[in-house]
């Protein structure tokens, strides 16, 4: 409820905040710098992108940015769905992992939040979707929080694949409280993940990108697929919540990079995708790419629903801009609130 309180307290905001840009276009801000309810005109510019459709990425425009895992107070398996020809969906509602079916084996990217998890929901999952987990070969871990790498060490032990993660990512996970009360035992140190990397397995081949800024390695990528043979190139940025701090505040394995480098990495790995032609994007939890909601108003729903002729709910490019400027304008909103000596919302 706070979060949509404090999105509304925002928004309610946005005619006081107009007045101020306007008065800041007249000249009678500009010599103490920016209006300080500027951010106002980046949330703003955030609502209408937003439309009805993507509504759920404003919470990255909250002040502060709120924790969006913390809304999910239920969490539900999603059922083990196939998205692409080759690309599977195994996550609840509240956290995502994806495999890769390749001719040459599989790619699965993050391990949920522990061993029990893993097992019931990928291995469960592939089971139900006839996919074998001996066929395992890559485990990409996005970054080293516990909810992407807590299934990690299970799936490493008992079925071999390779485990990636960023070499500055395997490092904070090194320094990490240990979490084995919660099943969480971290993987063992294995392939590192540099910028610009490809991985090609069968005749798939990702590109990771190093994107500091949610943890200080953490991996974004591009990822090829076709829709009834059809190719697209989705975006998947790969740690979302924006800091809180311009600049990183010693906190380990928080989100805690600093807003500065997230910006940063975001408008870059948006420029990648961009140079690349994606036309689509997913994310590791799904309350930010509306992969699983609830199995009625969500992106899988809305594929199951799909006539002959229709294009998928993964795909569309204005969505897909849109999504991303989203995030652009709410970074802006935060670091200019920030810079402002975070005002207190106007009611
Ligand atoms: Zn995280």
């Amino acid at each position: 409820m706070s979060k949509i309180r404090t999105i509304s307290a925002a928004i309610a905001a946005l005619a006081v905040g107009t007045a101020a840009a306007r008065a800041g276009a007249q000249g009678s801000a500009a010599a103490n710098g920016p209006a300080p309810l500027s951010f106002l005109t980046h949330v703003r510019n955030a609502r209408f992108l937003a439309a009805d459709d993507l509504r759920a990425q404003l919470v990255d425009c909250s002040m502060p940015p709120e924790n969006a895992a913390a809304a999910v107070t239920t969490v539900v398996d999603a059922p083990p769905t196939k998205i692409f020809d080759q690309l599977y969906y195994l996550g609840s509602n509240s956290v995502a992992t994806w495999a890769i079916v390749t001719s040459a084996g599989i790619i699965q990217i993050d391990s949920l939040n522990n061993t029990a998890d893993a097992q019931r929901v990928i291995i469960g999952g592939y089971k139900k979707l006839g996919l074998d987990p001996s066929q395992m070969k890559y485990l990409v871990l996005t970054h080293g929080h516990n909810d992407h790498f807590g299934g990690a060490r299970y799936l490493q032990d008992t079925y071999h694949p390779r485990v990636l993660m960023s070499a500055v990512d395997w490092d904070m996970v090194a320094k990490l409280p240990p979490a084995t009360d919660q099943g969480v035992v971290p993987p063992a140190r294995d392939m590192d993940i540099t910028d610009g990397q490809k991985l090609t397995l069968g005749g798939t081949t990702l590109t990771f990108y190093i994107t500091p800024g949610h943890t200080p390695g953490t991996v974004s990528m591009l990822v090829p697929v076709t829709d009834k043979g059809q190719p697209h190139l989705l975006s998947f940025w790969g740690g979302s919540a924006i800091p809180r701090n311009l600049e990183p505040a010693g906190q380990v394995g928080r989100m805690d990079a600093g807003m500065l480098a997230y910006k940063e990495s975001f408008e870059r790995f948006f420029k990648l995708g961009e140079d690349a032609g994606a036309d689509g994007y997913i994310a590791n939890h799904p309350y930010r790419d509306q992969t699983f909601i609830d199995g009625k108003s969500d992106r899988i729903a809305r594929n199951q629903a799909r006539k002959t002729g229709d294009s998928s709910a993964f795909i569309d490019r204005g969505t897909y801009i849109r999504y991303y400027m989203i995030s652009v304008e709410c970074i802006e909103a935060q670091e200019a609130w920030v810079r402002a000596g975070r005002p207190p919302i106007p009611k």
